[in-house]
């Protein structure tokens, strides 16, 4: 079943086509990414598996335009991988928020969309972007089933005390707010796989998943399912990431905000745009522009590398506790898979838990590897995550499922 898979930004629309041959086996067509929709000019960068590569730069005005622009590219004669679009059996989205009613991927009727713009206050960010990429395709591609697949719903199951707010409750009640997590794609993905990795009983299994990219996230996973998380409300909450402050004492917003006599839109982009590894450093929100600088001996890019490892050994310790111990511990994402030294910086601090690192085995990049000895009596795991292929697996087995 050939499924589309779709990941649209503001001003951006990321894709892979994927070949799904069963749940487990597939195989990757093309994948690429349009930039700038809206912009003066636009960018299309396409890759099909075994084909030349294609850039083509033009305006593209919206997303219906960069879908269009997609599936031209998917049935080029020399750089595309379909002989026509007919071949496209589903697509799947990515979305962002599925606030608290949404708590497994759906096909996309007029119901789910009701609901999603609903999530729009809670996701002002993202949720309106996923859903153009949603009409755009009702509109090129009418007949085609669509699947929503959000980051939010995997953190559905956790208990009410973890995902409460110490404030007034009536803002629950009035406005939804609570913590909701985010990432859940890959935090599912990444714990199942990683069970099945170790051996584990999924149903009798203590894990704790690190996703660390530009965006990074925390969550503690109980025989399968999610019991707490780092990021809250919005993806703003937990670590310090790229660009995004991570948990702080509220009270620094007010101050900042009466002080420099911002608006609560500038406050938002600050803390969003201005702040996490790059706010600290003030050199980058690149990880590895950081520990470049480190290793030329700039402070503040030192300091932001050790925040982000603090936070993560915080978080891990806080998690092990909550669940009463820990099995496994998984590092993923951007970060997680690729820095051996950021993975033995946090495990040093987890020898409380019986932890016995490998640094052998640790010394790797972009695979799934145990990072721990045979014999220790918590396991770690660099385990990769591939948030397309989930989408691509629910987004079949809805709609094969719909069909039988
Ligand atoms: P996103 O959250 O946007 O999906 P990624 O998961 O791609 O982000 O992670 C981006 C981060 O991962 C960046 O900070 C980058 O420095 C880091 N990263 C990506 N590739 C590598 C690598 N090969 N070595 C070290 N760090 C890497």
């Amino acid at each position: 079943m050939i499924i589309l898979v779709l990941n649209c930004g503001s001003s951006s629309l990321k894709y892979q086509l994927l070949d799904m041959k069963n749940n487990d086996s597939y195989d990757l067509l093309a994948k690429g990414l349009v930039e700038r929709i809206g912009m003066e000019m636009s960018r299309l960068k396409h890759q099909g598996a075994d084909k030349e590569a294609l850039v083509v730069d033009r305006p593209i005005s919206d997303h219906t335009e960069a879908i269009r622009a997609v599936l031209e590219a998917l049935t080029d004669k020399k750089c595309g991988v379909l002989d026509s679009l007919e071949d496209i059996e589903a697509v799947g989205h990515r979305v962002l928020h599925g606030g608290a009613k949404l708590t497994a991927s759906k096909r996309v009727d007029d119901a789910l969309i009701a609901q999603v713009e609903k999530c729009c206050d809670l996701g002002p960010l993202h949720n309106p972007a996923n859903l153009k990429g949603i009409y755009a395709v009702r509109e090129v591609m009418p007949s085609t089933p669509q699947v929503a697949v959000f980051d939010t719903a995997f953190h559905q199951t956790m208990p009410d005390y973890a995902y409460t707010y110490a404030i007034p409750y009536r803002y629950y009640e009035q406005y939804d707010i609570r913590k909701y997590g985010f990432h859940g794609t890959s935090h599912r993905y990444v714990s199942a796989k990683a069970a099945r990795f170790a051996g584990l009983n999924m149903e009798d299994s203590r894990i704790i998943t690190c996703h660390l990219g530009n965006g990074s996230s925390i969550a503690a996973v109980y025989n399968g399912k999610c019991v707490d998380t780092s990021m809250g409300l919005t993806p703003l909450d937990g670590l310090i990431m790229g660009t995004r402050c991570g948990a702080i004492d509220p009270s620094v917003v007010t101050y900042i905000q009466k002080k420099e006599g911002l608006t609560a839109d500038q406050v938002e982009n600050m803390l969003n745009k201005e702040s996490g590894l790059l706010g600290v450093s003030g050199i980058s929100s690149d990880f590895r522009d950081l520990g470049q600088a480190a290793e030329k001996g700039e402070y503040r890019a030192k300091l932001a590398l050790k925040k982000l490892i603090h936070g993560i050994i915080h978080y891990v310790g806080a998690y092990v506790a909550e669940m009463n111990g820990v099995d496994m511990i998984v590092f993923t994402g951007g970060i997680g898979e690729n820095n051996a030294r950021l993975r033995r910086r946090v495990c040093d601090n987890l020898t409380y838990l019986g932890l016995q690192f490998d640094n052998e085995a640790n010394d790797c990049r972009g695979k799934d590897v145990m990072i721990t000895l045979p014999e220790s009596k918590v396991k770690a795991a660099v385990i990769c995550t591939n948030e397309e292929l989930v989408i691509a697996q629910d987004t079949m087995r809805i709609v094969l499922n719909e069909e039988l």
